[in-house]
């Protein structure tokens, strides 16, 4: 009781720390952003102790460039706050800062202890429903996930803080549990997906003991709430390494319930084709720095499910395009009820799913209309996927990129040279409604009609 009343003033520590050079680890200002430099500067000068803190600390030492940077600080939110010109306290569990600096956002974050998963903070599984205790230095590295995401790094001493052998394990290049295994992934199952998902990025193995309960405990993975799972599947997709990352997840039978029926394409063989095309050409885009849309990824990822029901509404008599929305309707009220894709990338994701079949018209104004839609692009990519994975003819993605590529007349001729005319094309599309503004700015209609007859 005065131990845990101790620790929450900050002041009893669970253990000491060993505390080395970082030089001695190769590890130097350099690679510290100017922003998590000033914050620690401005928190230390006001006399609290402030730490670049978890995984911006692992890769530093790893040789990674951190992703972002991370402060835990014996300051309180109340007391940090006022000290930086645009800092805000967010989050209603557990509260910390945002303090924006520059184009960076640095969160900051009071040491805090780990919840005691025996009493009434838990579920009947042992998953940990709240954490909002302040606590010391030490149980603030006992409460985190892995031994290598626990250490503490001050770039004014240059020093860095190990309370838990974490450094041994990052020159075993080691991914160990801190704490019992079992223990640690039912208080929160996310862990296991993180398991995975950080020893695929950076090349740890994950210690014997910390990954023989995960295909035990996996099925945990479903009292998770949706939202974070899709957090953490988004953060496992933009990884750069999500092709790795699959195939170790499914090895260890991470994947079930996670996209309902991914564990069914992954077995499929024309699924998994587009599935891993996709996934690879992802990983190159965020290798090389490029932007990439989560919208797209989650719409190749459910693809398969939406085309099977699809393909099935049709066999059933159902009308192509009516059939087209139920299947993505009903796909999508499924996948929301094990990890829930937000509604801004929901929109996006229809939106390249209902263009794919406008593809196959390629006659009269239609193509022209298709290429000036907002989502042109993106379902033109998709396209391609499908196209490169077997799925449509190549020539199909082939044609539609000569006719992006075509100027004026030529996009005309392509058409005319195209075979596969419906003459009623081009007759049923006149009554149609005024075009849009945006539409507007398709090329003159007069100069690309189909060829007479
Ligand atoms: P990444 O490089 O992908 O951001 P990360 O380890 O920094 O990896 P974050 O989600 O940013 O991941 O978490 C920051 C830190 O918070 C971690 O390094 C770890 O110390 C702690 N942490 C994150 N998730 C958990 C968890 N589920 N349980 C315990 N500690 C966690
Ligand atoms: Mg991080």
């Amino acid at each position: 009781m005065i131990m845990r009343l101790l620790s929450r003033l900050g002041l009893g520590g669970k253990s000491k720390p060993t505390v080395v050079p970082a030089a001695r680890f190769g590890v130097s200002n350099e690679g510290v952003s100017g922003g998590a430099m000033q914050v620690i500067e401005r928190l230390q000068g006001k006399g609290y102790v402030a730490f670049i803190v978890g995984g911006a600390v692992r890769d530093l030492l790893l040789g990674f460039k951190p992703k972002d940077f991370d402060i835990a600080t014996n300051a309180t939110p109340e007391q940090i706050k006022p000290l930086f010109r645009r800092a805000f306290i967010i989050g209603r569990r557990f509260r910390l800062v945002h303090v924006l600096a520059g184009a960076e956002t640095i969160e900051v974050s009071t040491f805090r202890a780990a919840q005691d998963s025996n009493d009434s903070h838990a579920d009947e599984h042992g998953r940990i429903l709240s954490d909002n205790v302040f606590g010391s230095q030490g149980d603030d590295a006992a409460r985190r996930d892995f031994t290598v995401n626990a250490l503490y790094y001050d770039p004014v001493a240059e020093e860095i803080w190990d309370y838990l052998g974490s450094l041994k394990d990052i020159k075993a290049r080691q991914l160990r549990l801190i704490g019992d295994p079992e223990t640690r992934y039912r208080e929160d199952p996310v862990r296991m997906l993180r398991a995975v998902r950080l020893s695929s990025k950076l090349g740890l193995a994950i210690s014997t003991k910390s990954r023989t309960p995960i295909k035990r405990l996996a099925p945990l993975l479903s009292n998770v709430p949706p939202s974070r799972l899709f957090d953490e599947m988004l953060k496992l997709l933009l990884s750069g390494h999500a092709v790795a990352t699959l195939s170790t997840l499914r090895r260890e039978g991470l994947h079930h319930g996670l996209l309902p029926l991914l564990d069914m394409i992954l077995e499929q063989p024309q699924g998994q084709k587009f599935i891993e095309l996709a996934l690879a050409d992802t990983d190159e885009r965020v290798r090389e720095g490029k932007p990439v849309s989560p919208s797209f990824l989650f719409a190749t990822l459910l693809w398969h499910d939406v085309n099977q029901a699809w393909e099935a509404g049709k066999k059933a008599g159902e009308r192509p395009i009516p059939a087209l929305h139920a299947a993505m309707d009903a796909v999508l009220e499924r996948q929301a009820e094990q990890l829930s894709i937000p509604k801004r990338f929901v929109g996006v994701m229809k939106e390249i799913w209902t263009l794919q079949p406008r593809f196959e018209q390629r006659s009269g104004q239609r193509p022209f209309r298709l290429l000036e839609t907002e989502r042109f692009r993106a379902a033109y990519d998709f396209l391609a996927l499908r196209s490169r994975s077997g799925e449509t003819p190549l020539e199909l993605a082939q044609w539609w990129l000569a006719f992006q590529n075509a100027e004026g007349d030529m996009r005309t001729d392509l058409l005319r040279q195209d075979e596969h005319v419906p003459d009623a094309t081009k007759r049923r599309r006149r009554p149609r409604k005024r075009r849009t503004g945006e539409q507007a700015g398709a090329p003159a209609p007069e100069s690309a009609g189909p060829a007479p007859e």
